[in-house]
C-alpha cells in the first residue's frame, strides 16, 4: 500500500502558534474603596474581608487570543477518517491543529486579530 498525503507543514517547519489564554480582569473594591483597609469601630483598621487587602476584587473572565513565538514541528499525526484527512502537528510533545499554526508572525498575529474581534467575557 502506498499513501501519499500533501500537509500544510513538515516537520522541522518553524510555525507561530495561535494559542487562548484565560485571566480575571480585576476592579478597585468597592467595599474599601481600594485601600485594601476596613476602619473598625475601635478606629483601628484590618484587612478588608472583601478583598483580604489587595484593594482589588476579580470580576470577569476574559479570553484572549495571542500567539507563540516560532517553534519547531516535531512531528505529525494524520487521522483519515471518512475519506477526509485530519492533521495535528507535535511541538514540544503538545498536539496543535492545523488551522492554529501559521509560518508568519504577521499571518498569526492577524489570525488573533480576527478570533479577538469575538472576545468572550464571563461574568
Ligand atoms: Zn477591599
Amino acid at each position: 500500500m502506498k499513501i501519499t498525503i500533501d500537509a500544510k507543514f513538515d516537520v522541522g517547519d518553524k510555525v507561530y502558534t495561535v494559542v487562548n489564554r484565560e485571566y480575571w480582569e480585576r476592579t478597585k473594591c468597592l467595599a474599601c474603596e481600594g485601600t485594601g483597609k476596613v476602619l473598625l469601630l475601635d478606629n483601628t483598621y484590618y484587612a478588608c474581608p472583601n478583598c483580604n487587602g489587595h484593594k482589588t476584587v476579580a470580576t470577569s473572565k476574559r479570553t484572549v487570543w495571542d500567539y507563540i513565538d516560532a517553534e519547531s514541528i516535531d512531528g505529525i499525526m494524520i487521522k483519515k477518517c471518512n475519506n477526509k484527512y485530519k492533521y495535528s502537528y507535535d511541538i514540544y510533545c503538545e498536539m496543535f491543529e492545523e488551522e492554529d499554526l501559521f509560518l508568519s508572525d504577521g499571518d498569526a498575529q492577524a489570525e488573533c486579530n480576527k478570533r479577538n474581534e469575538n472576545t468572550i467575557f464571563t461574568y
